[in-house]
């Protein structure tokens, strides 16, 4: 028999009719807010070398909460397709069609079990092992700085040592659960940060010191959500009046940076549109100083020259709006934080425009390496922040 389930880590599927495997019909579920909904990773089994054809039959919903002024590029179900792995670890991509209302892909398994998911997962497992093995090097101080809703430990990594003139840099992912881009671009960041033959990474450890907060939302990657927290809350509009109560999440890390201060910040996020990597400074908070762009623009033509996965000049998808929202993280630290550079990073879900992957589209491995290229970018920066930036 065919089974298909969602009982497993960040799982998330409703199984309207899996009777037929010409005609299995599926339903994403939405998080506890009631509107957001998109992220999907489910197995199934008993279908090895059977074609199977399956409907996300509720994928239109997820368009209701659109971003403005995106017309111009493709939904979020357009141009792309389901991924696949039998082993949890390899992931392909299976092209899918979007009909208005259902998201289709069809594939035919060769093996008895296969995963499939919007993108592929970054459980519990992988990131406490990774964690657990990270604090081991005398470059690393764990601290757990809070907890979340359902008691989740909120982790914070500290990379290299404190001192007077070094840099305050902040690296925090996945406030945003679905968007498992951010753990494998972090371990990309960390292994090289921890590499102590790097001379990249030796020579950025003795100017600045690197927190990372791997996971702001972690009730949201154990309970398989898109966007949400547990109680529901989109805890990137929480950070301008976060709660015990709503966004504990929030409340300990925008917490802990008051405590230890901040000179600069990338704020780890993946978004379903875009076919590129996407980064933008906080450039229209009330406390942005124009100098803050060029550290931007010598920021972002590092990148680029470390990572040919960086498309150099991508405009704000939509136009960024005028006026900040200041509940979102970036923006709130860059004006809480005026004299330091806060930085939003979107990867992609599809593929990139330039050096495309068809076979995978955007990957983990890709992000990996993304992630890898970033100590070059902060290390042309690192200079002229915090104390060294003459404020
Ligand atoms: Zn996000």
């Amino acid at each position: 028999m065919i089974s298909v389930s969602s009982k497993i880590t960040s799982g998330s599927i409703d199984v309207v009719d899996a009777s037929d495997p010409a005609d299995i019909r599926l339903a994403l579920r939405k998080d506890p807010d009631g509107v957001f909904l998109g992220w999907y990773h489910f197995r199934v089994s008993g279908a090895a070398g059977q074609a199977c054809r399956f409907s996300l039959t509720n994928a239109s919903d997820v368009l209701s909460w659109r971003l403005a002024n995106r017309e111009d590029y493709d939904n979020a179900w357009q141009n792309t397709g389901a991924m696949a792995s039998y082993d949890g670890d390899y992931w392909f991509r299976v092209p899918g069609t979007f009909d208005g209302t259902s998201f289709i892909f069809e594939h035919q398994p060769e093996h008895d079990l296969c995963f499939y998911a919007a993108w592929p997962p970054y459980g519990a497992e992988r990131e406490h092992r990774y964690i657990a093995e990270a604090q081991t090097s005398p470059l690393v101080k764990l601290e757990t700085i809070g907890e979340s809703v359902e008691g989740r430990p909120i982790d914070m990594l500290t990379i290299g040592t404190p001192d007077t003139g070094k840099a305050k840099c902040w690296i925090i992912a996945r406030q945003h659960a679905s968007e498992t881009q951010g753990g494998y671009f972090l371990e990309g960041i960390i292994d090289r940060l921890l590499d102590e033959t790097d001379p990249t990474a030796r020579a950025l450890l003795a100017s600045a010191v690197i927190y990372v907060v791997p996971n702001v939302n972690p009730d949201g990657s154990a309970n398989g959500l898109t966007r949400a927290n547990a109680t529901g809350a989109n805890l990137n509009r929480e950070w301008d009046s976060p709660s015990l109560e709503k966004s504990p999440e929030v409340f300990h890390v925008s917490s802990k940076m008051e405590e230890i201060g901040l000179d600069f910040c990338i704020d780890c996020h993946a978004d379903k549109e875009l076919n590129c990597n996407f980064i933008w400074p906080s450039e229209n908070v009330p406390s942005w100083k124009p100098e803050r762009r060029d550290i931007f623009t010598r920021f972002e033509e590092a990148w680029a020259a470390a990572s040919p996965d960086y498309e150099l000049g991508h405009p704000y998808p939509g136009g960024c709006p005028a006026e900040a929202n200041l509940g979102m993280g970036w923006n709130w630290i860059g004006n809480r934080f005026p004299h330091s550079l806060s930085v939003l990073l979107e990867q992609p879900f599809k593929d990139t425009t330039e050096f495309p992957t068809p076979e995978t589209g955007w990957s983990p491995d890709r992000a990996y390496n993304f992630g890898r290229s970033f100590p070059e970018a902060l290390r042309a920066v690192v200079g002229r922040l915090g104390t060294n930036a003459g404020q």
